[in-house]
This record gives structure tokens, sequence and C-alpha cells, in this order.
């Protein structure tokens, strides 16, 4: 290990990357078991088809910044009132819930934006079944536009374009279809497979036909889970209430959760004691897709963190100890992303399979160039794939992504913020900048080919 510079002690855990490198020192193979040492508790249990129902689709509304994102959030849950539930939406919680007139129901996460998204991500937890990307059509394709649509399809998550501000007499929804497909985004009309839809957010113009694509898109997707287990799900904001103690507000995945439950969640545990919903009513059980307030948690646990229902108080107090224990060890542990020096090795060991770049330059003619001659160094081996690129520094989002999809960032002409720097630090990834598009192809290449000679 200290050979590799993997600095570790006999009581530290090895990643499973660690290991390999190591047995192959020694001409050992390695077999893994599926006993995955960080997450055999929150193992997914294996539902049977008969026993998986259809869920709501949970929606991330994602887009550049005034282009109408929280025009459409405040719209949806104002209209919702009109659909027949009892009282409006009046708490903030992080996410909401609402029905349609035809009795079909979609969860819209309230945090709009592809920062939390892609945090959420970066700590595992993907929540996201559809992505509604809002352009405004007096605008154009916006940095953030493209840094969003990158983030949805790092993810895997299918996008619905919400072409804005129609109302407007400027508006000009082809000129952003076209740009669109000059990133080749090919919306529906356009003979594509993207749907979109032209809305105007603020006088609620066609936001019902916007709803019914998501619903669509929904369909597609057969989203079903269990409702009939021990709930389980994703923790969406918590806090510290004075009057009520820590109220945190979790997302059921699957299972229900209800009242007298026994949570475990990240580090924090606790009996629920209460649960409401977004219009601060109790509730006695919430099931798949159903985001709620619960009262009870010892702790205000961390966004993105996983929460599961257990039968037995002590089983789940002794797994928040080990996560503790855990969470020690790996605050002192090795590399957790892909870096361009151990590439080599990765590849050689057959293990990796994709080079993920986030490309960001001074200009777009160079960003392009290089985004090009990088994705011409893939392999029969190894694919080289550029998730986003864009022009402009390298910033937080960046950063995040690529926590979240384990890539490498290049920049060129162009250096990381601060913040992003510190945040990279933390996160472990790696910032390479040059100011020769050879020297960055030389390296990457070099790098793929395991003879990239370490930094001094
Ligand atoms: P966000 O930053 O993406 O959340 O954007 P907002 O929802 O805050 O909207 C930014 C501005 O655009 C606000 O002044 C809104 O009133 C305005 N706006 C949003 N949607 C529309 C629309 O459909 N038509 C018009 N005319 N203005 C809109």
């Amino acid at each position: 290990c200290f050979s590799l510079g993997v600095m570790v002690t006999m009581n530290q855990r090895l990643e499973a990357d660690t290991l390999l490198l190591v047995a192959d020192e020694f001409g050992y193979k390695i077999e893994f078991s599926d006993a995955d040492l960080e997450d055999s508790e929150t193992e997914e249990i294996v539902d049977s088809e008969e026993d998986l129902v259809p869920r709501a689709p949970i929606v991330t509304v994602m887009g550049h910044v005034d282009h109408g994102k929280t025009s459409l959030l405040d719209y949806v849950r104002k209209t919702n009132v009109i659909a027949g539930e009892s009282g409006g939406i009046t708490q903030h919680i992080g996410a909401y819930n609402v029905k349609l007139e035809n009795g079909q129901r979609i969860t819209f996460l309230d945090t709009p934006g592809h920062e939390a998204f892609t945090a959420m991500r970066a700590r595992g937890a993907q929540i996201t079944d559809i992505a509604i990307i809002v352009i405004a059509a007096d605008d154009d394709v916006m940095p953030q536009t493209k840094e969003a649509i990158s983030h949805a399809q790092a993810a895997g998550v299918p996008m619905i374009i919400a072409l804005n501000k129609v109302d407007k007499p400027n508006a000009n929804p082809d000129n952003i279809r076209q740009q669109l497909s000059g990133m080749n985004i090919l919306v529906e009309e356009w003979g594509g497979n993207v749907q979109s839809q032209e809305i105007s957010a603020k006088f609620g113009n066609n936001v019902d036909l916007l709803l019914e694509k998501v619903l669509l898109q929904a369909e597609l997707l057969e989203l079903k889970a269990n409702p009939d287990r021990n709930a389980q799900g994703v923790v969406i904001e918590a806090s510290l209430d004075k009057g009520r103690g820590y109220v945190s507000t979790m997302l059921v995945q699957s299972g229900t959760l209800r009242v007298g439950d026994y949570v475990l969640a990240g580090k924090n545990h606790g009996k629920v004691k209460a649960m409401l919903d977004e219009r601060g009513k109790n509730l006695a059980e919430a099931g798949p897709s159903i985001p709620v307030t619960i009262l009870g948690l010892d702790g205000a646990p961390t966004a993105g963190d996983k929460f599961k229902v257990y039968e037995d108080e002590s089983e789940a107090k002794s797994i928040a100890n080990k996560r503790e224990q855990l969470q020690r060890e790996l605050s002192i542990r090795t590399k957790k992303h892909t870096t361009l020096e151990e590439l080599g090795r990765r590849i050689a060991l057959g293990d990796f399979k994709e080079l993920n770049i986030i490309l960001k330059g001074d200009v777009d003619g160079s960003v392009e160039a290089l985004s090009d001659q990088l994705q011409r160094l893939s392999t029969a081996e190894i694919n080289v794939n550029i998730l986003h690129k864009g022009v402009g520094p390298i910033t937080e989002s960046d950063v995040n992504l690529a926590a979240a999809s384990d890539a490498i960032i290049i920049g060129f002409n162009v250096r990381a913020g601060g913040n992003a720097r510190e945040l990279a630090d933390r996160e472990e990834i790696e910032i390479r900048t040059y100011s020769v598009i050879y020297a960055a192809i030389e390296e990457v290449k070099e790098a793929m080919e395991g003879m990239l000679s370490p930094e001094i």
C-alpha cells in the first residue's frame, strides 16, 4: 500500500480499487462477494413483480437563473388548491406532492436547480425521475441551461423542455429549439425524442399540458414501488426547530412510513413521533414518492442521507454507531475518485471502461476543439466521455458533477475558483489545467496508456 502511495494503518478498511491494486501487485485475483462493507445494512431488498404498484414521478425543475423555475413551482403549488385537496400548500418542506385533475400525482422537489440535484447525487442519492429544464423563450440557451442539461444527462434522467415566457412579445421558442438542436437535443416538434412544451409559468398558460407530458414520460419509465414493506428513502432536508426538536423531510422511495416506526437516517435515529405533509396536516402513514416531515430523530441528518425503518431499535442503534465509526475511518482514507495518474493501471486491470471528463475553457472554439480531440482518444477498451463542456471558470457545480459521476476536470486557460478548489480538495477530485491544447491531449493519452509520469 505504501508503495502505491496509499497511507493506511492495519485497522483501516480498503476500497475495492485499492484491494485490486494490491492483489495485482502480488499476483492474486480478488473475487468480491456482495457483502459490501459500507452498505450491507442498506442493501436493497428485491421486490417481486407482483408486489410493485405504480408510484408518482419525482420531478426536479432546473434551468438558468431568472428563466422561471420558481414561478413554475409556485404556479403548480397554487393551482393544486383548486384540485380539491384540503388546504393549500402552506409549508416549505423541500418537496411537495400534487394531485392533478385526473387524479394522478406528481412529486416536485422544491429546491430548483442542478446544484441541489447533483449535490444529492454526489452523496449517492438519486431521487429524481424526470427533470424539467426551464428555458426562457425570450432569451437564449444560457450557460446554466447547458449545465442543467449536462447534469441531467450525466444522471441518466430524462428531460422535458419547458419553453417559458412565451407570453412575451419578443419570445422566440424556435430560436431555442434551434440552439438545442445544435447541442444534439432534438425536441419532438423537430423530429427528436425530447418532449417540450411552450408555457407561461407566470400566468399558468399550458402548465397543465406540461404536467401531462411529465405523466407521459413517467408512464414510459414504468415507475413502481412496493408499498407493503418497511419504508426506505432519502432525506430531503433537516433542521432544528425551537418548539418541535429535530424536523426532517423524508421522501419515501419504497415501503410505507408510519408514525411509531423506528427510523435510521444517516447517523441519526429515533421513533417517528409525528408526521406532517406539505399542508401541515398530520399523517399516519406515507407511501412511495410521498414527501413528509417527521419529528422524533435524535439529530438532523444530512440532505441526501438514506433512511430506513428497522423493526429492532437496538439494531438501528448499532448500525448508527458503526456508520459513525466508518465515517471516521473514511475521513482519513485514500483517493476516492479517478485521477489521470492511476488511470493506466485501472485500465490495465480491466475494471475501467469510461473516462468521464468535464471540460471548461476560456473560449468556445478551444473548448470544442479540445472536446473533439479528447473524444477521439477513445479506444476499444475505454471510452472518453465529455460529460459537460462550457466556457468559464471551474465552479463548485462542476466539482459536484465530477464527484457524482466520477469524472476528472480539465481546464483550458481557466482556473478553479476558491470555493471550487476547496470542494475539489475535500472530494478528492482531480483538476488539471492547461494552456496548450496539445499538452492536454498528450497527457490524457499518456495516462490512458499508463505512461503518465507522476506529478512532482
Ligand atoms: P428563476 O430564477 O428561474 O426561479 O426565475 P423566477 O421564477 O424567479 O422568474 C424570474 C422573473 O421572470 C420573475 O420576474 C418572473 O415574474 C418572470 N417570469 C417567470 N415566468 C414568466 C412568464 O411565463 N412570463 C413572463 N412574462 N414573466 C415570467
